[in-house]
């Protein structure tokens, strides 16, 4: 256990039992490509790429040099009203060229939570300036992680995540992950005309690492357009190559209104998210005077954070990093499914980019409700590092990773649920 950080510390994680791990801590001191390296010097897999983020890898020099050239040259400046700056409109420009949707606009954030609340509330007011402000429903799917922010806790589909916390946000409601009639059962009972919007993971991640069924994101898409109700996917893991393509939902062929994105777009170098915003949504704010969106953070269009995700972008397209994600894809599935048959298995899931997700077989987690953290555990002490999630622990290498790599990574796997 030499890898644990002992000091009582000051720190409070997010999400953690800080009655655990108070005094035991996993510093994690340095990084280069794939690897990380704890105080002592012992390198670690990193199997998950930071939380979903670190899609061009460590020790990207490039981004760094970007970041300290434009804080030479500008180091921060807001964006609020008339004010602008080089980099934020590259950005924006850039990401609106790449997206899937028609006539993008891009309002930028510092995360994905934000970006959830941002696209959340362009929702309901974009009815408003409709003349149909009855339309506030927000319905999501059951198992939906959409971040911590007020609207996004209120729309995810985790429970453990809302409770405690009293009222949420009201005319939110969750459908079935799953199956695309519940979504239309729903809009049935509630009525298309108070539905303001519908949001999707394209991959489910945090709530347990889902993909789509066959055919449901594609069907869900055309109930919402036959209802004229906004799909809205939440892209924050799977865009930026991670399932291939820029913006996450390419491979389904879907031209969603708004697309909410962060961590790969900058790789996690610098905090930042946003939200890609259809022509239609913008257009009563972008085209009709005096209906500001009176909404946005300090550090929207951050000319710095815009520099690192410049300079990431353009290591993602010089280097084919979405592509390479469609080709290992494929190793990387039949690597954890090489795992399905071990007993202490429940379910392989995964195949669609380079996420993936190895599930506790029911009598593990009957035995040990907290077998995947164990399990994440075991792998970590073999050099790996994996994300324990409810019942699984979720992979999500950066998309440099080589395909020896996946074998270590699926190795540490079997030796870890030999041990749970
Ligand atoms: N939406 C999705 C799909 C996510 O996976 C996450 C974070 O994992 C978020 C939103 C929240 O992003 P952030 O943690 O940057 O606020």
């Amino acid at each position: 256990m030499s890898s644990l950080h002992q000091r009582e510390t000051s720190l409070w994680h997010p999400f953690a039992d800080m009655s655990a791990v108070r005094d035991e801590q996993f510093c994690v001191a340095r990084a280069e490509g794939v690897w990380v390296y704890d105080q002592q010097g012992r390198r670690y897999l990193d199997g998950t790429a930071g939380l979903w983020y670190c899609n061009a890898g460590h020790g990207r020099t490039e981004i760094v040099d970007a970041v300290a050239r434009q804080m030479r040259e500008l180091d921060t400046y807001f964006v609020f009203n008339d004010v602008t700056n080089p980099p934020a409109e590259q950005l924006a420009d850039r990401l609106a060229g790449l997206a899937p949707v028609d006539d993008a606009k891009i309002f930028l954030t510092t995360g994905g939570g934000e970006s959830v609340d941002t696209a959340a509330k362009l929702a309901r007011l974009y009815w408003v300036h409709q003349g149909r402000p009855e339309r506030t429903h927000i319905l999501s799917r059951g198992n939906a992680y959409h971040g911590t922010n007020g609207m996004g806790t209120s729309i995810g589909g985790i429970e453990a995540n809302q409770a405690g916390f009293g009222r949420l946000v009201p005319d939110t409601e969750r459908v079935d992950r799953d199956d695309a009639e519940s979504l239309r059962e729903a809009i049935e009972r509630i009525g298309a005309d108070r539905i303001a919007a519908f949001f999707a993971e394209p991959v489910m991640g945090a709530g347990g690492l889902y993909p789509p069924k066959p055919g449901y994101l594609e069907a869900v898409a055309k109930i919402c357009a036959e209802h004229d109700i906004l799909f809205v996917a939440d892209s924050v893991i799977c865009g930026f190559g991670r399932v291939g393509g820029w913006f996450g939902v390419e491979r389904w062929g879907l031209r969603p209104d708004m697309i909410t994105f962060a961590k790969g777009v900058t790789s996690g170098y610098l905090p930042l998210g946003g939200v890609v915003v259809g022509g239609r949504v913008a257009e009563p704010f972008w085209r009709q005077p005096g209906h500001p969106f009176r909404h946005g953070p300090t550090y929207s269009g951050h000319p710095s954070v815009a520099a690192a995700a410049l300079a990431n972008l353009d290591i993602l397209e010089r280097e084919e990093l979405p592509a390479r994600a469609d080709a290992l894809e494929r190793p990387l599935h039949e690597g954890l499914l090489s795992l399905a048959d071990h007993p202490a298995v429940g379910e392989v899931r995964g195949g669609t980019g380079l996420l993936g997700a190895v599930e506790l077989a029911p009598d593990v987690l009957a035995a040990d409700p907290g077998a995947a953290a164990r399990l994440q555990r075991a792998v970590r002490d073999r050099g790996v590092i994996v994300r324990p999630l409810a019942k699984a622990v979720a992979v999500s290498p950066p998309l440099t990773v080589a395909e020896s790599e996946i074998d270590l990574l699926v190795q540490a796997l079997r030796e870890g649920l030999d041990e749970v």
